[in-house]
């Protein structure tokens, strides 16, 4: 039998330092601009607050998030780095931003709702005006934006507020030769000449997104909201992060659940889809759907013991099948039952990488990162900078990091 580190079942590995070396190098690739990390929908599962707090200490300036909620988290975990929050509906909580000193993005409604928890607050918000320069979301369009820019002034003017920031949001930045980024860039700066041409005093002008910042020094500004970039991945396909100098942070393991040996024409889950070959050995992988792995991914690579296998047949809730091929019983002890298995991470040593996972799935790493569940543990790994590599278990949705350091878990 092995011997089995006290460890979850499944978890979420995320390497903090990782997340500290990917900010240091794109704030080198930004500078002289300064980099808003962005940590929306649990730092891209990655865990929010503690992903916060590495990237803050990699000299992030500013962190960025969707919600008004979102950020009242950070600043119930004590972060009082700026944040901006930029997605609102009529029930977003305004005065709770103010109260919290959050910098709220303003499109164009959200402006009234503002300087009403302004009046409450009985303090001035800080905003930052959003046109939409072509990705057709948020933000103001060119027509309404010289009106939007004057009511604004209007109300910094009555002391209700304060209009820190321009911003957009780019559309196509991960394909760096399409004309659109052109043509956004030049509406930006059209819109910013606007706001500074009525008077608008900006700290930060900010455009670029993980791809824009890679690819087009031209959409740097004075910020850019990283994403991606800082959790280690891609924006590029045929890009690998290590060529971006980047080193991917999350590395989801478990341990195969069941080894056993099956006759050739053994169906695989539900559906039957899959058929042994030859009489074959089958691991089971305790990872399935609800633990956020696609359950359309059926042939996304797990790595046991060095070798990569697709999984075989549907992925189930709990559960997927790896095929380890023609039957190793003459291999004696061979059994992989208890042996790690890689899902994905930083690609060392060939191993498999959440991109695998997107093709297989027809999605994107942003989206195999972010939708690993809740009911997946999040251990991090260099809690302190430039600490051991002992593996802490963390509970992101409060920051807090009890000291269940787990043995034997460097490597
Ligand atoms: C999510 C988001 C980002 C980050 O994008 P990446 O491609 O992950 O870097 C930046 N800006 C806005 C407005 C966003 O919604």
């Amino acid at each position: 039998m092995t011997a089995l580190l006290p460890r979850p079942d499944r978890y979420a590995d995320i390497d903090l330092e990782a997340i500290r070396a990917n900010v240091r190098q794109l704030r080198k690739v930004s500078y002289p601009a300064k980099v808003m990390a962005v940590v929306k929908a649990d730092a891209y599962g990655h865990g929010m607050v503690p992903v916060a707090r590495a990237a803050l200490e990699a000299g992030a300036a500013w962190l960025g998030v969707a919600h008004i909620s979102e950020a009242l988290q950070l600043r119930q975990a004590g972060i009082d780095a700026p944040v901006l929050a930029w997605l609102h509906t009529p029930g977003s909580d305004f005065d709770g931003a103010l109260e919290a000193g959050v910098d709220i993005g303003v499109s164009g409604w959200e402006l009234d709702y503002v300087v009403a928890a302004a009046r409450r607050q009985q303090r001035p918000a800080r905003i930052h005006l959003k046109i939409d320069t072509g990705l057709g979301r948020n933000g103001s369009t060119a027509e309404l934006w010289d009106g939007l820019v004057a009511e604004a002034l209007q109300c910094q003017d009555e002391g209700l507020l304060r209009v820190v920031g321009i911003f957009s949001h780019l559309a196509v930045a991960d394909e760096p030769h399409r004309p659109e980024t052109d043509e956004q860039l030049q509406r930006f700066r059209e819109a910013v000449a606007v706001a500074e041409d009525a008077g608008a005093d900006l700290e930060v002008r900010h455009l670029a997104n993980t791809p824009g910042l890679l690819s087009r020094p031209d959409t740097h500004f004075d910020l850019v909201r990283a994403g991606l970039g800082i959790y280690g991945l891609s924006p590029f396909s045929g890009q690998l992060p290590q060529e971006l100098g980047l080193r991917p942070a999350m590395t989801l393991r478990t341990r195969v659940a069941s080894c056993k040996e099956v006759p050739a024409g053994q169906g695989v889950s539900y559906g039957l889809n899959y058929m042994t070959g030859t009489p074959s050995t089958l691991a089971l992988i305790p990872v399935g759907y609800a633990d956020g792995i696609p359950r359309v991914a059926t042939g996304g690579p797990v790595r046991i013991n060095g070798t990569t296998y697709p999984v075989v047949g549907r992925i189930a809730m709990d559960q997927m099948v790896v095929d380890l091929g023609p039957r190793r019983s003459d291999e004696g002890g061979s059994s992989l039952l208890g042996a790690e298995a890689e899902i994905f991470g930083d690609g060392t040593g060939g191993g498999p990488l959440a991109d695998d996972w997107a093709a297989a799935a027809g999605s994107i790493n942003y989206e195999v990162v972010t939708r690993i569940s809740p009911r997946v543990p999040r251990l991090y790994r260099n809690v302190e900078a430039a600490a051991d590599s002992a593996l802490v278990e963390g509970a992101p949705q409060t920051g807090l990091l009890s000291k269940l350091a787990v043995p034997g878990a460097g490597a």
